[in-house]
């Protein structure tokens, strides 16, 4: 099948997930040459002069969409999120507390991992209601090393509007499925980190953007790979970096500022959440569990009056050609992930489909 205006249409897998079509074609122009040089883009050295202007080029990018300042080191890294959450806390914990904000699987993978390396004070969770709200009380600890959240929760459907407020020490982001959905100010974070798989790229690269004197202050005696300073130092490259998931990343920052920028892939995001949210709200054959002014714009989440009901429509949908809407095995329910790269039409045709099928088994 080649890619037309049509590609992506009925894909809604939380990751990974839906590319750009542009994206994916000038990924496919560059797969036997890249540019002019008649090598392939995994093809090339990752010490070459066209690798390197690659990865510059993308960090340029990066620092361009998302307002990076120069006190900022923008890194290409791999072991995806889930080795943020050891890396992190392998960093900065060193047998301190740090606080943890709990709403959600990944939090709390997150949490498990820093218990590794020291005290977790969970300063607020979202745990008593199953998850399915943001919570606006938290206690802080005095003298923590940093404070994580989840931005946005991928499995509950649940997204925090903006940071967190009164954390003592950086915050610390994993935005791995709501990086570069909306314009965000970069100085109020110490470390914002994401796996490319949900907004960015392909699986196998991690995109992580961290204040230089905060990864300077880590400790030197914890393996070199591991090192948040070695990785700037080496420009990401410390070892052989994930070349071609660099190269897509940059694409993909290039396909954002065709956008218009994050103020417009925002409103884009807000209007195609919208016309789903209020289909659901449309009707009681839908429940969405989220209370609303916690809903993700990325993940929306909802069930039917039973389990049934939810098997056959995610099966008549697939059908249908909608395609990876059963929600995390750890929830079950319906799951739509609707990332950047996810269009109005698909979301459009996506209600169209849910409209009938009520009408037909409500
Ligand atoms: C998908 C996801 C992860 C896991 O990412 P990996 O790159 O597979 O480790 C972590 N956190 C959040 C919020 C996610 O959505």
């Amino acid at each position: 099948m080649t890619a037309t205006a049509e590609h992506g249409k009925g894909n809604f897998s939380a990751g990974p997930a839906v590319l750009p079509v542009d994206v994916l074609e000038e990924a496919r122009e560059n797969l036997l040459s890249l540019g002019d040089t008649g090598i392939g883009i995994m093809e090339h050295s990752h010490r070459g002069k066209p690798f390197v202007a690659v990865l510059e080029e993308a960090e340029r990018s990066a620092r361009e969409v998302m307002s990076i300042p120069d006190d900022y080191a923008v890194l290409f890294l791999q072991g995806g999120a889930s080795g943020q959450f050891f890396q992190v806390p392998m960093n900065f914990l060193q047998g301190g507390t740090a606080d943890y904000l709990d709403t959600g699987s990944w939090s709390s993978k997150a949490i498990k991992e820093a218990k590794l390396f020291g005290t977790v004070n969970i300063a607020a969770s979202s745990k008593d209601r199953n998850h399915t709200y943001i919570p606006t009380e938290s206690s802080y600890t005095e003298g923590s090393k940093y404070t994580h959240f989840t931005s946005n929760n991928t499995i509950f459907g649940t997204q925090w509007k903006s940071e967190p407020e009164g954390a003592k020490s950086a915050l610390v982001c994993d935005a791995s499925s709501d990086i570069c959905s909306r314009p965000i100010d970069v100085t109020k974070y110490g470390l914002i980190y994401a796996g490319a798989q949900k907004n960015l790229g392909p699986s196998g690269v991690t995109l992580a953007v961290i204040r230089k004197d905060l990864a300077e202050s880590g400790p030197s005696d914890i393996p070199t790979i591991m090192q948040y300073r070695s990785q700037i130092a080496n420009q990401s490259c410390y070892n052989t970096c994930p070349t071609f998931g660099i190269f897509m990343i940059g694409l993909v920052f290039k396909w954002i500022g065709r956008q218009g920028g994050l103020a417009a892939v925002q409103q884009h995001n807000e209007a195609k959440a919208r016309v789903l949210y209020d289909c659901l709200d449309s009707s009681d054959f839908w429940n969405t569990p989220v209370e609303k002014d916690s809903r993700s714009l990325m993940n929306v989440v909802w069930r039917l009056p039973n389990e049934d009901l939810e098997k056959q429509l995610i099966s008549d949908a697939t059908a249908a050609g909608f395609d990876g809407l059963k929600g995390h095995r750890s929830v079950g329910g319906l799951r739509a992930s609707i990332y950047n790269a996810m269009t109005q039409e698909g979301v459009s045709g996506l209600v169209d489909f849910m409209k009938e099928w009520e009408r037909t088994h409500g």
